[in-house]
């Protein structure tokens, strides 16, 4: 087996206001290594026009979120815009364990509750500020997917979210979009060399050690 297929993967937790570029930075992350999962929720909101289940989110009954929440299949889970939301658990033990990546697309909320899982020692958690209010709201209408009702809720609930920043390991300014990805790249490329991502080093240091003991 090769070195790079024993190291252990990230939970990579992206947050930011609504608007500030998660989607954007998230698609050209996973589009630069494939072997970065998306880590797909369960949602009791209705699907939008275009959405695939399975793909998007696992859409779900309240019924049938209880059930998976009650049986202990979410990493973590909570209520955002009056539906709940929550990531299972088994897609991203899987993964990590096999030294992949899982990408999480969840609110501060699901980030503080991963951050106190059992797997908070793989967790990379990056916060995306856009460089102002007016350029936030701009991208928001700029993308044409909600009315301006849905816009001034999220703008609501985007200082909640900004209240957030300090919880995280890194932050980015989304000004200019190449240089924040590249940036964003670099954090990932960084956390992989961490300690706790390579176990394997264990055994490569004592065989440095018995290389050593050889030749005295
Ligand atoms: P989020 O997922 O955080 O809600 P999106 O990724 O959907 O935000 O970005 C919101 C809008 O802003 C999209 O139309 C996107 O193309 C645009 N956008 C993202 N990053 C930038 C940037 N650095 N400069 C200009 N526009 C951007
Ligand atoms: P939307 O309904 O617009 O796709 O998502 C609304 C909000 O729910 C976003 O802030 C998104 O980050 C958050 N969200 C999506 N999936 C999850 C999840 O699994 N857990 C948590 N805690 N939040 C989520």
């Amino acid at each position: 087996m090769s070195s790079e297929a024993q190291r252990r993967g990230l939970l990579i937790i992206l947050s930011s206001p609504s608007g500030a570029g998660k989607s954007t930075l998230s698609r050209r992350l996973l589009e630069w290594d494939s072997t970065i999962s998306f880590s797909v929720s369960a949602t009791t909101r209705p699907p939008r026009e275009g959405e695939v289940d399975g793909k998007d989110y696992h859409f779900m009954t309240v019924e049938q979120f209880e059930d998976e929440v009650n049986s202990g299949e979410m990493l973590e889970h909570a209520t955002v815009f009056g539906n709940s939301y929550g990531s299972p658990k088994a897609p991203v033990q899987a993964a990590i364990e096999d030294g992949r990546e899982v990408l999480f697309d969840v609110d501060w909320q699901g980030a503080q509750q991963i951050n106190g899982s059992d797997l908070k020692d793989h967790v990379l958690s990056v916060f995306i500020l856009p460089p102002s209010i007016a350029e936030l709201r701009a991208r928001l209408e700029g993308r044409g997917q909600d009315d301006s009702r849905v816009i001034d809720k999220r703008m609501q609930k985007s200082l909640v979210e900004i209240s957030h920043w300090k919880e995280n390991d890194y932050v980015l300014v989304n000004d200019d979009l190449d240089d924040a990805d590249q940036r964003l790249k670099t954090i990932v490329t960084a956390a992989r060399q961490g300690r706790l991502q390579q176990p394997q080093l264990e055994a490569h240091v004592a065989r440095l050690g018995q290389e050593f003991e050889a030749m005295q």
